[in-house]
């Protein structure tokens, strides 16, 4: 698919407006439009990958830390008790659009959701979407300026235990028996 036919893509680019909850250079998220609670948020990389299977692990990692804050951010944001995250992986799985996304859905207890079999509310007016939307966002706690380089640890030594020579002299004793 091309970036020009992707709705994810476009949005990325700023030509479809969305809710936006966060972004930095690899991720951006977003309300969705019709959210199975109300806080509902999508996270995609900005790059144009069609499913998990696409992506590159290099590019996980900044994406699932991103995911891990903009979770918090949902959690407090909307003061919800949880959240799932779900990724609808392939048409058949139920991925409606082709690029790639994880869903954050706000849980509170007893708010009959069930995962799976998805219900999509209505957001009443855009005002409540600016208030989740500035909520979460100002909820989304600041990411660790770098990844710290994986340094190369100097493996402990392993322990080897000396024989005695009463020890040794058994083992040949019993080699020279065989
Ligand atoms: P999936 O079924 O996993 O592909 O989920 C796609 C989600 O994208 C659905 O929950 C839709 O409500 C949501 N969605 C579709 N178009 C938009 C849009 N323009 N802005 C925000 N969310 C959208
Ligand atoms: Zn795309």
């Amino acid at each position: 698919m091309e970036v020009k036919d992707c709705v994810f893509c476009q949005i990325g680019l700023g030509k479809i407006p969305a809710k936006v909850v966060y972004q930095d250079s690899n991720v951006l998220a977003f309300l969705d439009i019709n959210p199975s609670n109300k806080g509902h948020v999508l996270v995609i990389p900005k790059n144009h990958f069609s499913d998990l299977v696409e992506i590159p692990e290099h590019e996980l990692k900044p994406f699932m830390a991103a995911v891990k804050r903009i979770a918090e951010g949902v959690l407090r944001g909307t003061k919800a008790e949880g959240f799932n995250i779900v990724l609808n992986n392939s048409k058949a799985a139920g991925q409606a659009i082709p690029h790639l996304h994880l869903h954050v859905i706000p849980r509170f207890t007893g708010d009959d959701l069930q995962i799976g079999s998805w219900r999509h509310l209505k957001y009443e007016s855009e005002e409540e979407m600016n208030k989740l939307r500035d909520s979460i966002s100002a909820n989304v706690p600041a990411g660790e300026p770098e990844f710290p380089r994986e340094e190369k640890s100097e493996l402990p030594k392993p322990k080897v235990k000396r024989r005695s020579k009463k020890e040794v002299s058994f083992i040949k004793r019993e080699i020279e028996k065989a």
